[in-house]
């Protein structure tokens, strides 16, 4: 198992320096994009759905950045079935009830097809999550919840459900390995849509599950194999590129995040702003005790639906899009997703870039008078 990274570096050095290989003379500074389906015999890797050596950089990155060893996917929801898939057949998952809109529509599917028991709970009543895992085999949180900004309490949780014999799995892609680590706190399983922050440019999909056990590590390293669910070189070395700024990228964007989310809490057009860095926000002693920073997400809700649709419309700086973690700012009224009925009509979810944070607040400012 590739448990890499020295620990005795910051973070923000290890987002620099891991994955790096070898420093052989003339040779070239970052792992090359390998485009191969097939390797000469006499080497670890064999076939390209097993391995590929551009993979391993980035993994030996974000594994050392998560304290553990990662398994590159093809996509956030590759990484999130593929650990479904370790489950049995029949096995009881419990999960978020504001779950990541493509984690709740998988799961809509398996309990359709007989295939998982799935208990939705609320994410942020710790109670409730422990009474839902009795007989469970896996716990599902998310933290904070995309795009409701539910908080849970990882290590409690944690701590709880032990005994009990089911695994806990903490979708990490709001927080990063820099503001939260899973791992540390109890988790089995650190899941991340790597599409977002950690790749940070909105051009590629690409998903990792993270873990410190050797045998989970090996039994999802055959999912994705027998799966298919393979990253593409290219998006492997492009995901690596991002990781290796995201500490400034994420610094900037969270810093900006709290600004923006306290002067929105102030501006009338705004109703409810959900951020766990305001010591209003219902989640914010658990996020103070188990993140080092807030993050660079934040929600608003505004009157209604229209005024939502109107504010979203009205930006000139900030893109009305869907997905996050860009260093363009970008925001959505996430109810036009049929699916996502569990969110207000009138909330819009905003990941916060890396723009002028004056220009930003100019902008939103003035589309609100939209409202
Ligand atoms: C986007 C997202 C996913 C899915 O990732 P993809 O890369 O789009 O497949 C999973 N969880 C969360 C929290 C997300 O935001």
């Amino acid at each position: 198992m590739a448990l890499t990274g020295d620990q005795r570096l910051h973070p923000d050095t290890l987002a620099v320096v891991a994955g790096r290989g070898e420093r052989a003379a003339g040779g070239p500074l970052n792992v090359p994009v390998s485009f191969a389906s097939a390797y000469h015999p006499g080497g670890d890797a064999t076939y390209a759905r097993d391995d590929n050596p551009t993979w391993s950089a980035f993994e030996e990155a974000l594994g050392g950045l998560e304290g553990g060893a990662a398994v590159a996917f093809a996509s956030g929801m590759g990484a999130v079935t593929a650990v479904m898939e370790l489950l049995p057949a029949g096995a009881v998952v419990v999960a978020p009830r504001d779950a990541y809109t493509g984690t709740r529509w998988y799961f809509e599917g398996a309990v359709a097809r007989g295939r998982l028991e799935v208990r939705l709970v609320d994410i942020t009543d710790t109670a409730a999550v422990v009474a839902g895992a009795q007989g469970a085999s896996l716990v599902w949180l998310e933290s904070p919840t995309n795009p409701l900004m539910g908080i849970a309490d990882i290590a409690t949780i944690c701590e709880s459900v032990r005994a009990g014999g089911a695994a806990v799995a903490v979708d990490n892609t709001f927080a990063t390995p820099l503001l939260q680590r899973p791992l540390d706190l109890g988790a089995d399983y650190v899941v991340h849509s790597a599409t977002k922050f950690i790749a940070g440019h909105s051009d590629l999909l690409a998903g990792a599950v993270v873990t410190a056990d050797s045998d989970r590590w090996e039994d999802l390293r055959v999912q994705r194999t027998v799966l298919g669910a393979v990253l593409g070189p290219m998006e492997a070395y492009l995901a690596l590129r991002g990781l290796r700024t995201l500490p400034v990228r994420l610094a900037r964007a969270q810093a900006t995040a709290g600004l923006l989310a306290e002067r929105l809490a102030d501006h009338p057009a705004v109703t409810r702003v959900r951020y766990p860095g305001l010591p209003g926000d219902p989640g914010h002693a658990v996020a103070a005790k188990q993140m080092s920073g807030f993050g660079a997400m934040l929600s608003i809700e505004v009157a209604d639906a229209d005024a939502a649709e109107r504010i979203c419309a009205a930006t000139n700086v900030i893109v009305h899009t869907t997905s996050l973690g860009g260093v363009e700012t970008t925001m959505e009224r996430r109810r036009r997703h049929a699916r996502e009925d569990y969110t207000p009509d009138g909330l819009i979810r905003v990941s916060v870039g890396c723009e002028h944070p004056e220009d930003l607040w100019a902008d939103l400012d003035r589309a609100l008078a939209a409202a």
